[in-house]
């Protein structure tokens, strides 16, 4: 977007036990990316499975109900206050066989929601775009990589701290994805 002349602007939400280390990830990449402006917004009452009692214990600990539903009507919102082309997301074709709110079906009525919800989203045409829905997790890392997305800033482990624990679901999933691809982790193995 940036090399077609686009100003971006990040937007972060900080849902309820959110690392810190995630959210100082997010504010060294939006600066590096040299985002317009960096938006955190406060959800402390969202919480993922994990911390929502027995119930939710069938579903990955990361879910959190309705999380795009609630994401994309506050970047939606921001567009509107802003006037924004789109709206981009970063799912992968991974993400879509866990959660349904991640796939094609979804987005394709929130978008018509979005228009039919607000004129102004309409008249701008503000759309939602996801360029990585049809990529892996490892083509996606594959292609940061040949765009030098600085990958030694971002995070995945679900621990908080300074480092990674490289223990952790989050972290064992991304050591298999780098390995998959050949491409080294400049956070793992720093140059
Ligand atoms: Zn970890």
């Amino acid at each position: 977007m940036k090399k077609k002349g686009y100003r971006s602007r990040a937007l972060t939400m900080k849902y309820h036990g959110i690392a810190g280390s995630e959210l100082r990830a997010a504010e060294s990449i939006a600066e590096k990316g040299e985002a317009y402006e960096h938006r955190m917004v406060e959800l402390p009452d969202l919480k993922e499975a994990a911390d929502l009692g027995e119930r939710l214990s069938e579903m990955p600990s990361t879910f959190i109900p309705m999380r795009n539903a609630i994401f994309y009507s506050v970047a939606a919102g921001y567009a509107i206050e802003v006037g924004s082309d789109y709206i981009v997301g970063g799912h992968n074709r991974d993400d879509v066989g866990v959660f349904e709110d991640t796939g094609r079906a979804f987005f394709s009525e929130l978008q018509k929601a979005f228009w039919i919800g607000s004129k102004l989203l309409k008249d701008r045409r503000t759309t939602i775009l996801r360029p990585l829905q049809h990529m892996s997790k490892q083509e996606v890392i594959v292609q940061a990589s040949r765009l030098r997305v600085p990958l030694e800033l971002t995070w995945s482990c679900h621990r908080d701290g300074n480092n990674h624990c490289w223990k952790c679901a989050g972290c064992a999933n991304r050591v298999s994805a780098f390995d998959a691809t050949g491409v080294v982790d400049p956070l793992r193995h720093p140059p």
